[in-house]
């Protein structure tokens, strides 16, 4: 890719919060797609590692951390003119205040996670109060308190992000391959009820990182592919996901919830060694994490047909992701010992020496058993198609430039997800970057891998029921 598509043009400042793996492979997309005054781009980064490369660029670099202290008179001192882009790839900032904010100011605003401010994930007593369904439930009530204005895309990643664009690309491919040839619907009840009509019981996104340097992990370092910090607060958060109604079977440690969209249920125990069977194209069946995500309750809810205390329909949804190599051993090491590695490190692409990540939905229990479809990108491919990132970064990077076009052509849709965005103009803008898109079916199910010589408890009756997913 050469000859970049031009996207448009921001007016107002464009100000990134956070040069982290996201923010500094994000920026070079930016500046690569849209038109801008370069003079009005600017980062809120408080790690001073960041100045040298800003400076190098002649961008802006405000050092400083945001907090609920300052962050209204930071944010309104660098957006004075009531319009510009707030793209929010920062850790510890909640973006429900940023959002609000911006949205008063006028400004456009994205995010790739609902972060809430620093002390959130491990300093909140109540487990339901620390789980994804209580942050992102939040930024829905506000939605529905404050319907349209400025454009808030909330959650626009990889995962939460691209997958939800995945999600509706693969139901339209099942639907062809079934012979049904439904027309694509247009709102978010006909996607719901294609998905009921299709059969679908479910979606895991089913991830693997098989990205690896030659250097060994090195005892008390925490190696990941994207934000150390990011990941082992979601690890620690509880094990959630969204709860599918044709589930006949819940663990005793689960609780459901009686306000908000009620699609999702958490266990009183940490998604990071909550273990799952699922199926990847690369490795065939293999554990995932039962990592907590935004889209785990998202999808759930989107597709619900009828009431959400009493839905008619709702698919089961939760993250199956199986991490790099590295950042397995890491976790291994993290949990045994009881305490988080002082060291961190990221994957860096020229120190990646092989591998990729296949991040995609696996969408299950219908006539064809079940559909992978998603993403294969190396990290070669990664390197040539854009700087400073390896193929996990790249994914979501992409699919922050696909949410700012779709804000900016979109710029009064008020507070969105990307379940409620075009996903056919957002993948035409995050294709190039994605390598490999490919659908795989599978006839694998939970009830095949199995050790036989210790039978465990287990429905056989329908083998894509969550009893049979979750690993004992
Ligand atoms: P990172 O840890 O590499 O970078 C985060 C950056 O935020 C750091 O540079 C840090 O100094 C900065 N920061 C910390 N506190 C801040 C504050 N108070 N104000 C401003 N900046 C602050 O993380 P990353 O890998 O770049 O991830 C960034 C965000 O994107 C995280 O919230 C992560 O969970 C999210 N993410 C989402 C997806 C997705 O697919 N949806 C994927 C990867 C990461």
């Amino acid at each position: 890719m050469t000859d970049y598509p031009n996207y448009g043009r921001i007016d107002g400042p464009i100000v990134i919060i956070g040069l982290g793996s996201i923010g500094k492979g994000t920026l070079p997309l930016i500046q690569r797609h849209f038109d801008y005054d370069p003079a009005k781009l600017s980062v809120i980064e408080p790690n001073p590692a960041a100045a040298d490369f800003l400076a190098a660029q002649g961008i802006t670099h405000h050092q400083l951390a945001l907090t609920p202290a300052n962050y209204r008179k930071v944010l309104t001192g660098l957006f004075p003119e009531g319009k510009g882009f707030c793209v929010n790839l920062s850790v510890d900032t909640s973006s429900l205040d940023l959002m609000k904010l911006c949205r008063a100011l006028g400004v456009l605003y994205i995010d790739t996670v609902v972060e809430p401010w620093a002390g959130f994930y491990f300093e909140t007593p109540d487990n339901a109060d620390r789980t994804n369904y209580a942050l992102r439930q939040k930024v829905r009530d506000e939605k529905a308190a404050n319907p349209g204005g400025p454009t808030a895309v909330s959650c626009c990643g990889a995962n939460p992000g691209m997958v939800s664009w995945f999600v509706k690309e693969g139901l339209m491919t099942l639907s062809h391959d079934l012979g049904r040839d439904d027309p694509m619907p247009t709102d978010r009840t006909g996607w719901a009820k294609l998905m009921q009509g299709l059969g679908v019981k479910g979606v895991h996104i089913a991830e693997r990182d098989t990205q690896a340097r030659a250097k060994p992990r090195p005892r008390g370092t925490f190696v990941n592919t994207w934000s150390v910090e990011g990941f082992i607060s979601e690890g620690f958060q509880p094990a959630e996901l969204g709860w599918g109604t044709h589930e006949r079977w819940m663990p005793e440690t689960a609780h459901s919830y009686d306000t908000g969209c009620q699609a999702g249920i958490w266990f009183e125990r940490p998604g990071a060694i909550t273990r799952v069977h699922t199926w990847c194209p690369t490795p065939g069946p293999q554990f995932g994490f039962l990592v907590t995500h935004n889209e785990a309750i998202s999808i759930s809810d989107y597709y619900t047909v009828g009431a959400p205390e009493a839905p008619e329909y709702r698919p089961t949804c939760h993250y199956a992701y199986h991490p790099s190599d590295d950042a397995v051993l890491s976790l291994h090491e993290m949990f045994g010992a009881g305490k988080q590695q002082t060291v961190h490190e990221i994957l860096e692409p020229d120190e990646i020496i092989t591998g990729i990540d296949e991040l995609g939905v696996l969408i299950y229990g219908h006539d064809k058993n079940a559909l992978w479809y998603g993403s294969r990108l190396s990290n070669e491919e990664a390197k040539s198609l854009a700087p400073y990132q390896n193929a996990t970064g790249l994914q979501v990077t992409s699919a922050v430039l696909a949410g700012m076009v779709w804000a900016l052509e979109n710029p009064h849709a008020g507070i969105v997800e990307t379940d409620e965005m075009d996903h056919i103009r957002c993948l035409e803008v995050q294709r190039p970057y994605l390598g490999p898109v490919e659908a795989h079916y599978t006839d694998w199910t939970p009830l095949q891998d199995r050790w036989e010589l210790f039978p465990e408890d287990i429905d056989e009756s329908d083998p894509w029921q969550f009893r049979n997913v979750l690993a004992t």
